[in-house]
């Protein structure tokens, strides 16, 4: 694509910023203006979808006779990750500290989130195990997360993933690492899998009270 830079020349621009950073749709976006120096670019493009049209800036260096796209835009909107309604109502915590988290992430905070999930984590399992021992709050409150997992988890699904996040999620908070090789990508997934785990299991039990057999 091309773009017309402050200089009065229509530049090549050979790669493009593939996601709009305010909307996150995938988009070709619609460039404004450019504005060279030192072999660098900041060109201002537009969303083309019309529900939103924001503008940005992206960053090029310069390939021969085109331009790059560096990977880096100006700042739009932080994603926010949606949770069922089972999930809300399980660990409205959760949710928050999860997002939290992944704002942190997405600003590049990679040092911290990990705590954050870790506690987001933390989070989910006590509201759950509460959810389901109402008569046992106060000792599910101060229990150390993984006695609480072995405790209170009944679910040999849920308790098998909900370890190995709890493991992967100290890893984050410890100075030494433990699980060489496994990373915030690998505890987001966990996590995942473990909120799954969870929204089957509260579901079936729904249907169970819904329709006594
Ligand atoms: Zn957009």
């Amino acid at each position: 694509m091309k773009i017309h830079t402050h200089d009065g020349y229509d530049a090549t621009l050979e790669s493009h910023p593939d996601q709009c950073p305010f909307c996150h749709r995938k988009i070709t976006p619609i460039p404004l203006h450019g504005y060279t120096k030192d072999q660098r670019m900041q060109a201002f493009l537009l969303c083309p979808s019309s529900q939103c049209n924001s503008t940005f800036i992206a960053h090029f260096f310069r390939y021969g006779q085109s331009w790059n796209f560096d990977g880096k835009t100006s700042a739009g909107n932080l994603k926010e990750k949606e949770f069922s309604e089972k999930i809300e109502e399980i660990s409205k915590s959760f949710t928050i500290i999860y997002n939290q988290s992944s704002f942190a992430e997405q600003n590049g905070l990679l040092e911290i989130c990990g705590v954050g999930y870790r506690k987001a984590l933390e989070f989910l399992i006590k509201d759950y195990s509460i959810a389901n021992h109402s008569d046992q709050k106060d000792t599910i409150e101060k229990a150390t997360l993984g006695n609480c997992i072995e405790s209170y988890v009944t679910d040999n699904r849920i308790k098998g993933v909900a370890k190995r996040a709890v493991w992967l999620g100290n890893d984050e908070t410890h100075y030494v690492r433990k699980w060489e090789g496994k990373n915030l990508e690998d505890l987001k997934k966990l996590i995942e899998l473990t909120v799954h785990w969870i929204e089957m299991e509260a579901l079936t039990k729904t249907f169970y009270e819904d329709m006594p057999g």
